[in-house]
């Protein structure tokens, strides 16, 4: 987003935020949540001595004494310096004449970013001197008394949006980055739509917000768990990669709808779109059912989708995981452009092409097609080169079209031809996916397609004993322009159910689940949820390139934290008390050592 542009939306965001929530309901989970009133726009100067923010002033505040505190952004020849806050820049006047002198001194000598108060008489900038693209243009205030309340060492980087830097320095100093007006914009807007969601959840709908524990034990399946040592020897801790099991012993107890903004962890290694540890709007409901826990989703959006980013449709359309596949080569379509791939095989039956009819011999031999809108015009011979190269490194995986139908649409953008409006958001619920997939590892066992919780679809449940694979689930799964957003499913609420899926379809040991599989059997409600991932979620809301321009101190590609050095070691006597050495690779010991 542009700097003018974020300026722009800064001092109005959370007005036109909290003008949302008197928007008038329309789809169908909306009917009851009649338009809460607009709350008044926060007061930003309660309880301190500003009197107003630094992107506050107008011409109607001409003539009024007023005192800011912030950050020196630009200081001019010791004529004039713009100050900074999270709101905005206010420009100020440093007096010239000899009773301000002190003053004067102060101002034009303080480094950039700074932190400083200013006292002065708000003043009308000279006629052409305006700048309309700062929303406090009009004015600047001629400085009367003025403090520097810490001073600035030099910077690793520049405190503005247009300079460059890289990831590694923004993480390293992330609280200089933090400054920046596209992350308060990023972190004050999800503020502002996890506190609607609440809203939405607690005062509209009778939910409960409960806090679950983060210290439990290992879970069966899944991705892999973080460990945390315990007094206990060779007794571990795992931090949880979801409330999963909590939410449902919840419902067990009565608590009939949950919700969390919960922190879950997941030691998955760098994916560019993950973190380690994330966030997640966690939601579960009794006696619910698959159409319910949609329209409650489509609901929540619809009431926390900020102002600026326009508004949304519901219901959500909805494709069935083999659609999905089929037409689009994933289980998480975009569907915001065209491009599906088609099943030309019957078209080329006909044909001599001797590898088509080799491909067809096959028993489920096929031949599919993508259809690439102007192609010839926009591709050049290197793109359709590196097209080949993509098909060739992927042959035989079935995602293979699929990711090739995504790099056709990033080479048609790169080539001039917009594809994908940035403005859109395309929802998709994605539901009928199967209860169990073949393991990569080892295709002759299955593994949760979802997880072990998940109830198998009504009109399948016989076949989860006789032919498992072939089981649909209650599991959905919602897309937003491409990207999974959130998922869930009706859950198993029969032990017996439960134990047999777990036993003698995923072969788990049952006994790290005896408290589960023993919580159903004394009067378990039918219930269902689903879990939002928060830190996507609002990174597609605000455009951003990566999760981590969402979250206020993140993990590198790599898991580490750049700013504090985490993880790091642990001395041998530290360790002691957990029963536990390190067993030093060699290179690493050496290096130790010198
Ligand atoms: N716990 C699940 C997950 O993290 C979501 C759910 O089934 O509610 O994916």
């Amino acid at each position: 987003m542009s700097l003018p542009r974020l300026l722009r939306l800064l001092p109005g965001a959370l007005p036109a935020l909290a003008a949302g929530l008197a928007r008038p309901g329309c789809g169908r989970a909306l009917h009851r949540a009649a338009p809460a009133p607009a709350p008044a726009a926060p007061d930003f100067n309660s309880f301190v001595p500003r009197t107003n923010t630094c992107g506050e002033l107008r011409s109607a505040h001409v003539g009024q004494e007023v005192t800011l505190y912030g950050w020196i952004q630009y200081q001019r020849q010791g004529l004039f310096l713009v100050l900074r806050d999270f709101q905005g820049l206010t420009q100020i006047i440093i007096p010239q004449d000899e009773a301000h002198s002190h003053v004067k001194k102060l101002l034009s000598s303080a480094p950039v970013e700074s932190v400083v108060r200013v006292t002065g008489i708000v003043s009308p900038r000279p006629p052409g001197q305006e700048n309309p693209k700062m929303p406090t243009g009009d004015i600047e205030v001629k400085a009367e008394t003025a403090e520097v309340l810490n001073s600035c060492k030099k910077l690793p980087f520049e405190i503005k949006d247009f300079i460059k830097k890289s990831e590694a320095l923004r993480m390293q100093y992330r609280y200089l980055d933090l400054r920046s007006f596209q992350m308060q914009h990023n972190l004050r807007l999800r503020s502002q739509v996890v506190m609607r969601m609440r809203e939405y959840l607690c005062h509209l709908h009778g939910f409960v917000d409960v806090e679950t524990p983060t210290l439990f034990r290992r879970t069966p399946g899944g991705a892999k768990e973080f460990i945390v040592p315990s007094r206990e020897a060779g007794k571990f801790y795992s931090l949880p990669q979801s409330p999963q099991q909590f939410k449902q012993l919840l419902m067990v107890g009565g608590l009939d709808r949950y919700f969390q903004v919960a922190r879950c962890y997941r030691d998955e290694g760098s994916r560019p779109d993950r973190q380690p540890e994330f966030t997640q709007v966690d939601i579960e409901m009794s006696f619910v059912d698959q159409a319910g826990i949609q329209r409650l989703i489509e609901g929540l959006l619809q009431y926390s989708w900020p102002e600026e980013r326009g508004s949304i449709t519901t219901p959500f359309p909805s494709m069935t995981y083999e659609e999905a596949l089929s037409h689009y080569g994933t289980d998480k379509p975009d569907t915001r452009f065209g491009m599906k791939i088609v099943d030309i095989g019957d078209f080329l039956r006909r044909s001599d092409i001797e590898f088509v009819q080799n491909a067809l011999s096959y028993p489920r031999g096929t031949v599919k097609a993508i259809c690439v809108p102007q192609g010839v015009r926009y591709l050049k011979n290197k793109d359709l080169e590196s097209l080949k190269e993509s098909a060739k490194s992927q042959f035989n995986q079935c995602s293979a079209l699929g990711s090739l139908r995504l790099e056709s649409a990033d080479l048609l953008e790169a080539a001039g031809l917009l594809l994908r409006d940035p403005t859109a958001f395309h929802f998709l619920w994605v539901v009928d996916f199967p209860l169990f997939l073949p393991k990569e590892e080892n295709p002759t066992e299955l593994e949760s397609a979802h997880h072990p919780f998940t109830a198998p679809h009504p009109s399948d449940t016989s076949l989860l004993y006789s032919d498992p694979a072939k089981v649909r689930s209650q599991h959905y799964d919602l897309v937003l322009n491409g990207s999974e957003v959130g998922g869930g499913s009706i859950r198993i609420h029969s032990a017996e159910q439960q134990r047999f899926v777990l036993e003698k379809v995923l072969k788990e040991d049952s006994e790290v689940l005896s408290h589960l599989l023993e919580a159903l059997e004394f009067g378990a409600p039918p219930h269902g949820g689903i879990a939002l991932g928060l830190d996507r979620l609002i990174s597609l809301m605000v455009d951003a390139p990566s999760i981590r321009d969402v979250i206020a101190f993140p993990k590198s590609f790599r898991g580490r934290d750049l700013m504090g050095n985490a993880p790091d070691y642990v001395t041998p006597e530290e360790l002691e008390p957990y029963h536990i050495q390190v067993s030093w690779p060699l290179a690493e010991k050496e290096a130790k050592q010198n």
